[in-house]
């Protein structure tokens, strides 16, 4: 009898730690969560980037997109443009937002071509130039700064057959869509 009682009390002592640990488990994970998302979201130390434009009255040639088929000029094909194509009188093109030079590349599909890292995981990538760049690798940029000049340096957009800047914005990885970030009613 007595035997039994203790087994039986062993066997609870069992089922209610098994209970206990599992809550422990639940309470140390919710705050983890609890923790990790007030980490990501803080509203109150980051102010959103604010993007200049690539060139001064600057005209959309081409705009981005990610669904609709577009026809490369020059060529016979159609495919998505995920950057925006622009030109001007002035064929200056600046920087959208401070950053680090982080890669002068020619090539000659997409011309000569400047990659500017900014902060919360945005690059903005300026194809199309002329080779005589303003800049250097590793150099710091501020918004506005004179990186290079459009031309038709890429041999992809070879048909538009006028000096113009391809422009691509990066976050994080992938191209969005510069209409969402660059303020060109501002122009
Ligand atoms: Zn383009």
């Amino acid at each position: 009898m007595e035997i039994n009682q203790e087994n039986k009390f062993k066997r609870n002592l069992k089922k209610f730690g098994a209970v206990g640990l599992g809550c422990a488990l639940v309470v140390a994970f919710a705050l983890i969560l609890a923790f990790s998302i007030s980490n990501n979201v803080n509203p109150v130390s980051t102010t959103p980037i604010e993007f200049g434009l690539p060139m001064n009255n600057a005209e959309v040639l081409k705009d981005y997109s990610d669904s609709r088929l577009q026809h490369v000029e020059g060529t016979r094909k159609y495919e998505i443009h995920l950057s925006m194509d622009f030109a001007s009188e002035d064929k200056n093109v600046l920087a959208v937002c401070e950053g680090v030079v982080s890669n002068i590349d020619t090539n000659t599909l997409e011309g000569t071509t400047v990659t500017i890292e900014h902060a919360d995981g945005f690059v903005s990538v300026y194809a199309s130039l002329d080779e005589n760049i303003h800049v250097k690798k590793g150099d710091t940029v501020r918004k506005g700064q004179k990186i290079g000049e459009a031309s038709q340096s890429s041999g992809y957009e070879s048909g538009m057959e006028r000096d113009h800047l391809h422009f691509t914005l990066f976050k994080d990885g992938v191209e969005v869509d510069p209409n969402n970030y660059l303020d060109l009613q501002s122009k």
